[in-house]
């Protein structure tokens, strides 16, 4: 680890623009990281500066018209809440909380949808595990503070390690787990939180059926400077049906599909 932060400093010289850049879409990603102390799946503790963005891209069989979708007529539904490294979670926000298998939890109105579309990816023969669900904000606090700690114990200053902590750990209230409506979902046969996650037929199979019980690919590569978050081709997000398959037919975020890019994007992605 010491090597990938000695090396990104020396990087930071040679490009601090690029850097800069990659640092803050870094800083700012990461939803889902915890997943390496809370479940079976790990991520990489600090992704390389090199080639964090792979070239390939999320393959749908619908078909894609990326200029003509319907706005939702209400975007303060429960389904399309927005939680982002701008917009964290509500202060009302309330759950309540079913389980799942694993020993998983997600919110009740959209477990039913969870379980149909695990039990269908099986029924095509595949093994799909969900490693991460609904956290709390406690949970997310005490990971998040575990990881300043043990920056800490390696002789970072505290803004040091608050500022590299949280580019493996969401900052508490950004994330989207705390509302409960997404799962992160490895195959079974290769739980590594890492971009050629994309390559298994679990995966294969989610990015292309999701969008039927009402999920999507919540971080697209191609959408990061709006979404804010690295591509997790693992994080699934309940949006509802149909939200779902306009944003997937269209090849939008859902930061495009609330309307909310222009407030979600900061200048310095601009
Ligand atoms: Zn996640």
């Amino acid at each position: 680890m010491d090597n990938n932060f000695a090396s990104s400093i020396d990087s930071k010289h040679r490009h601090p623009r690029s850097l800069a850049l990659r640092s803050l879409v870094l800083l700012l990603g990461f939803g889902c990281a915890a997943s390496l102390l809370l479940g079976s799946c790990a991520h990489p503790r600090i992704l390389p500066l090199t080639g964090w963005l792979p070239k390939s891209s999320l393959s749908v069989s619908i078909s894609r018209t990326t200029s003509h979708w319907k706005a939702p007529d209400d975007t303060h539904v429960w389904n399309l809440t927005l939680v982002n490294p701008w917009n964290p979670l509500p202060e009302d926000h309330s759950i309540s909380l079913k389980q799942v298998e694993s020993g998983q939890a997600v919110d009740q109105r959209c477990a039913e949808a969870l379980q149909a579309m695990m039990d269908d990816c099986r029924a095509a023969d595949l093994s799909p595990l969900i490693c991460s669900s609904y956290r709390t904000q406690e949970t997310q606090q005490s990971l998040y503070d575990a990881q300043v700690n043990d920056f800490l114990s390696q002789g970072y200053s505290r803004e040091e390690a608050e500022s590299m902590a949280a580019t493996i750990v969401a900052l508490p209230g950004t994330s989207e787990h705390q509302l409960g409506l997404a799962v992160d979902i490895v195959d079974q046969n290769y739980q590594i939180l890492e971009s050629s996650q994309e390559d298994t037929p679990v995966q294969r199979w989610l990015m292309e059926h999701c969008w039927e019980y009402g999920f999507i690919l919540r971080y697209p590569e191609e959408k990061s400077d709006l979404t804010g978050i690295i591509y997790e081709p693992w994080h699934y997000r309940y949006v509802g049906v149909e939200a779902a398959k306009v944003i997937t037919q269209a090849g939008i975020c859902l930061e495009e599909y609330v309307g909310a890019t222009a407030k979600a994007v900061p200048d310095s992605f601009s």
